[in-house]
Parts: C-alpha cells; sequence; structure tokens
C-alpha cells in the first residue's frame, strides 16, 4: 500500500486567478446577477485532503429560494428564453459545452480542491463528460415532436377532427445535487431542463459547490438569459427542502441518498410536483469462470475504486467463480497496493481523501462493523488516520447477507467478495438481494452467456466485460429503491416534458 499524504500547499498550483476567484466570499446566481444569501450568512468551503479552507460562499435559506423560484417563474413565463427558437437555444447549450472545455483546467482543479478527487481524473471524466453532456443535449431541442393522432370514437361523417401532440416544458424545475460529480451532476441535470425550455433553481451540495458557480459565469457568458438557471449554494435541511416543498416548482429533480430521497417524495406532495430520483446502489459485479481474468481484474478495481467509490453505481458486491476467487481476490488486492494515496492537485496521486469528516467516520464506522461481524479483510480495512480524510482501498471476504457491509450502500473504497458455484437461480437472487437495482458488471468470454445473464439482473444498467460506461446518450437510472426515471440520453427529456393533446374540428 502505497501511502502517499504529503499535502501541497495548494495557492502556487492553482494559480493567481483562481486564487483571487476563492479569496472572496462567493454568491449565488439569481436573476443573472450574483448575490449575496438575504440573511447576509455564508459558510466555509474545506479541501477534504487538509480539512483546510478554501473559500466561503453564500449561504442560501427559503428567502433565497423564493427569489430564485420567483426569477425561474419570470424567465419560464415572459422575456427571451420562452420566445426563443429551438434552434436558438440549441446554439445556447452548445457554446456553454464549448466553455466547458475551454475552461477545463480550471474546473478539474476546482473538484480537485473542493471534493478532493485527482486533477487529471476530474478532466478525463468529470469535465469531458458534462461538456458532452451540453453538447449531445444541444441537439434535442430542434428534435422533441409531437405526433398527429388519428381519432375515432366521436368522428362520423361530418363530423371529423384533427389530433395532434405538443411536448411542452414541464415549467420551472427544482434540482438537488450531491457531491461526488460536482460539475457533472449539475450538467447531467442541466442539460435536459434547458433542452426542453424550462427554467432551473439548482441546489449545489454543501461540500461542493465550487465547480457549479464557476459554471453559473460560463452558463451567463454563454448568453442564457437571466433567471432561467438560478444557481443556490446552502444546507439540504433548509435550502434543499425548501426547494422541494415549494409550491411554485412544478418538478424536483434530485440525486442524493435513498434516504433523502424519501423526504423530496413527502415534501413534493404538497403541490404534486413531478419527482425524477437518482438514488444509491450496491452494484454486483459478477466474474464468470470463463471471463479474461486480466481484463475483470482491472475491471473489478476499478469499478469499486473510482472516486474512491463514492459512485452511486460503484461495483461494491463482487461475486467470482470458486474455480477462480483465490486469483480474482489477489489480483484486485495487487491492484489495491499500487493505489497511490493523495492530494487531488499531485499528479502522481491515484485517489483522494473521501469528501468529508462526515463520510470518512460513516465509511470508517462501516469498516469496523465489517472487522466485528467476522468480514476479513483481505487489504485495507481502516482510515488512514491524520490530515485529511484518506481511505484505505478495502477488500472484505468470508462475508454473509446479514452484514452491514454487504447490505448497506458505503459510499467508499469497500468491496466484498464471495464465491458461487453455477451460474443458476441462487446466483441470480444473490446478485439481486439488494433493495437497489442501480447497475451490475459481468465478466464472460461467452457473450450469450453473460446477455442471458443480464436480462435477469434487476439493475437500470448491466455492463457486460466493462464498468462505468457513461455516454450522454446512454440512459442512467435504478430499479427498485435506486431510483424514478432515467438520467441522460432521449429517455431523460420525458423528465421535463408535459404533452398536450390538442384536437380541432374541422370544417366540413
Ligand atoms: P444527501 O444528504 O442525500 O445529499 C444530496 C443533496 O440533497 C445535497 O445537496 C443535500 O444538501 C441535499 N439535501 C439533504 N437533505 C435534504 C432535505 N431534507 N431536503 C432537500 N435536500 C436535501 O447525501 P449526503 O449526505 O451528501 O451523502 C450521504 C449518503 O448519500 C452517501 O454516503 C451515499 O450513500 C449517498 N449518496 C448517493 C449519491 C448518488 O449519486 N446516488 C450521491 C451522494 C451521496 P447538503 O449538501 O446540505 O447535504
Ligand atoms: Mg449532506
Amino acid at each position: 500500500m502505497n501511502v502517499h499524504v504529503d499535502i501541497p500547499s495548494i495557492k502556487p498550483l492553482i494559480g493567481d486567478k483562481l486564487a483571487n476567484w476563492l479569496a472572496t466570499p462567493r454568491p449565488m446566481l439569481i436573476d443573472g446577477k450574483w448575490t449575496p444569501a438575504q440573511s447576509g450568512k455564508t459558510f466555509a468551503v474545506y479541501d477534504p485532503a487538509t480539512g483546510e479552507k478554501i473559500a466561503d460562499v453564500a449561504e442560501g435559506d427559503a428567502a433565497d429560494i423564493e427569489l430564485a423560484v420567483r426569477a425561474a417563474r419570470k424567465a419560464f413565463e415572459s422575456g427571451p428564453w420562452p420566445s426563443m427558437t429551438p434552434s436558438q437555444r440549441g446554439r445556447l447549450i452548445h457554446k456553454l459545452g464549448d466553455l466547458v472545455l475551454e475552461h477545463a483546467d480550471e474546473l478539474a482543479t476546482l473538484e480537485a480542491i473542493d471534493n478532493g478527487k485527482p486533477k487529471h481524473v476530474a478532466r478525463a471524466a468529470d469535465v469531458t463528460l458534462s461538456a458532452d453532456m451540453f453538447h449531445y443535449m444541444s441537439g434535442w431541442p430542434t428534435k422533441i415532436e409531437g405526433k398527429t393522432i388519428p381519432i375515432s370514437a366521436l368522428a362520423a361523417p361530418g363530423n371529423q377532427f384533427f389530433s395532434a401532440t405538443r411536448p411542452e416544458p414541464v415549467g420551472v424545475v427544482g434540482q438537488i445535487i450531491p457531491w461526488n460529480f460536482p460539475l457533472l451532476m449539475a450538467a447531467w441535470k442541466l442539460g435536459p431542463a434547458l433542452a426542453t425550455g424550462c427554467t432551473i433553481v439548482l441546489k449545489v451540495a454543501e461540500e461542493t459547490p465550487l465547480s457549479a458557480l464557476r459554471l453559473g459565469e460560463l452558463i451567463l457568458e454563454a448568453g442564457i438569459p437571466p433567471g432561467v438557471v438560478n444557481i443556490v449554494t446552502g444546507f439540504g435541511e433548509t435550502a434543499g427542502a425548501a426547494l422541494a416543498a415549494h409550491p411554485d416548482v412544478d418538478k424536483i429533480a434530485f440525486t442524493g441518498s435513498t434516504e433523502v430521497g424519501r423526504l423530496i417524495v413527502k415534501a413534493a406532495a404538497g403541490n404534486l410536483k413531478k419527482v425524477s430520483l437518482e438514488l444509491g446502489g450496491k452494484s454486483p459485479n459478477i466474474i464468470l469462470a470463463d471471463a479474461d481474468l486480466d481484463l475483470a481484474i482491472q475491471g473489478a478495481t476499478a469499478a469499486v475504486f473510482f472516486n474512491h467509490g463514492q459512485c452511486c453505481n460503484a461495483g461494491s458486491r463482487l461475486f467470482v467463480h470458486r474455480s477462480i476467487f483465490d486469483r480474482v481476490v489477489e489480483g484486485i488486492a495487487a491492484e489495491a497496493a499500487k493505489i497511490k494515496l493523495g492530494h487531488g492537485l499531485d499528479s502522481a496521486t491515484d485517489m483522494g481523501p473521501l469528501v468529508s469528516q462526515v463520510q470518512y467516520d460513516r465509511v470508517t464506522n462501516l469498516l469496523a462493523s465489517g472487522h466485528n461481524e467476522g468480514a476479513r479483510a483481505v487489504c485495507g480495512g481502516t482510515g488512514v488516520g491524520g490530515k485529511g480524510y484518506f481511505v484505505r482501498p478495502t477488500i472484505f471476504t468470508n462475508t454473509n447477507p446479514s452484514m452491514r457491509v454487504v447490505s448497506e450502500e458505503i459510499f467508499g473504497p469497500v468491496l466484498v467478495a464471495s464465491p458461487f458455484d453455477e451460474v443458476n437461480c441462487a446466483l441470480v437472487a444473490e446478485a439481486n438481494n439488494s433493495i437497489y437495482g442501480l447497475a451490475a458488471g459481468i465478466w464472460s468470454n461467452n457473450t450469450a452467456k453473460a446477455q442471458a445473464l443480464a436480462n435477469r439482473l434487476r439493475a437500470g444498467t448491466v455492463w457486460v466485460n466493462c464498468y462505468h460506461v457513461f455516454d450522454a446518450a446512454l440512459p442512467f437510472g435504478g430499479y427498485k429503491q435506486s431510483g424514478w426515471g432515467r438520467e441522460m440520453g432521449q429517455a431523460v427529456l420525458s423528465n421535463y416534458l408535459e404533452t398536450k393533446a390538442i384536437t380541432t374540428r374541422l370544417p366540413v
């Protein structure tokens, strides 16, 4: 295990421009203007690798949500946005994608110091996929079409109708996002809402508000009109809850924990706003006896340890055919030993810290429960201690389904591995034995067999001989308690559209 946690002083590494930007408290984007909280309050943002403060941001609450919702309502009802052509809207969204790429280095730096992930990973994954999301979505406004529908019931000679559907934006949308992919979650949410012509109030995670605030500046630079995107920083219990409950918000889109997802559903009940949810996971990753072992070992390592395990789709429950179980577990442990923990701005870093003290305590408590309940840590098994919230990549064997490490989403670099004897109903039942159903992986050289197994897994995404392959064009979302609705692809558009049926009596 290569524990490399020398913490660089970040100032010389981020450049003067960004250092100056961070030096003044960051206000919120409301009605196209940078606005402090009504209360005047701010809160501190920390670098999770050091625990040191890197910025202050406005502490928005219900009063600021009120202003943001009013601005979004005004921008939805009047002003340039609703009267723009689909093509004009598409061009603005495309421009935003271009600006994200132009500022890739800066955005990746913000992710590294705010979330803790390695900058090179943020650049290659988070920023690239965010730009791709805007570029992909920029093509949709001109392609959202209705249908003409022949109707029969009341038709008769001399009584003819013309019926057609017209998709329309759902209206003012509240969006609440987590801290694991701060910029990318903003892009996943904003892209389709903009493409469908909605207006938005985005509440970003308290742990990681910075990249979305910088994105807000790029949104204005792209020429997206005032009030179309409003960005509020603040806490879930105040700003988030006020947004979810607001009577003038037509739809709420949430990504985060299943527990808070339930609160969102309750809060949304007041005005019956539309709800889409992208929640937790405990995804099975299944390696069959005939798999390419090198590929499967590399893939299973990335499946669970990418983004420090802070992925809702992490392949955190590994099932390996008994004949290759020891080789696979040793292989993943050998890969884990090569993972270099460090500061996100250090180019040698493979894995940064967890995002916060709260997450560090949650994950290390779950590790302790694994030890106490009799699981065996093949590697890792503890936090690093000292400065920052670093946790060692961990593999547990000798587990059983009643252990907390097997049943609960850990959201840290922790894998539970168990052997199976046959691809049969028992394996399928075990893989599906979770309240979640977000993703799954299968590794096999027999693609027909893998496909047959994929069909039996209750998950919104199944990867065969790959993992974490995301694309703006592919729908992503959960079965069971992993969520409602889909993100990305054509599928996400329905989250943000109403369908109007218009019927006209034709003259005789
Ligand atoms: P969380 O509490 O679900 O936070 C997600 C978002 O919801 C944040 O913006 C949060 O604000 C907000 N929020 C919290 N309480 C709210 C409320 N009552 N009403 C409206 N919004 C509210 O997630 P977390 O505490 O950051 O992480 C806890 C666990 O959630 C993780 O360990 C992991 O298991 C899961 N999680 C899942 C995902 C995913 O992608 N599916 C992402 C992150 C976390 P604050 O920033 O102020 O909390
Ligand atoms: Mg939280």
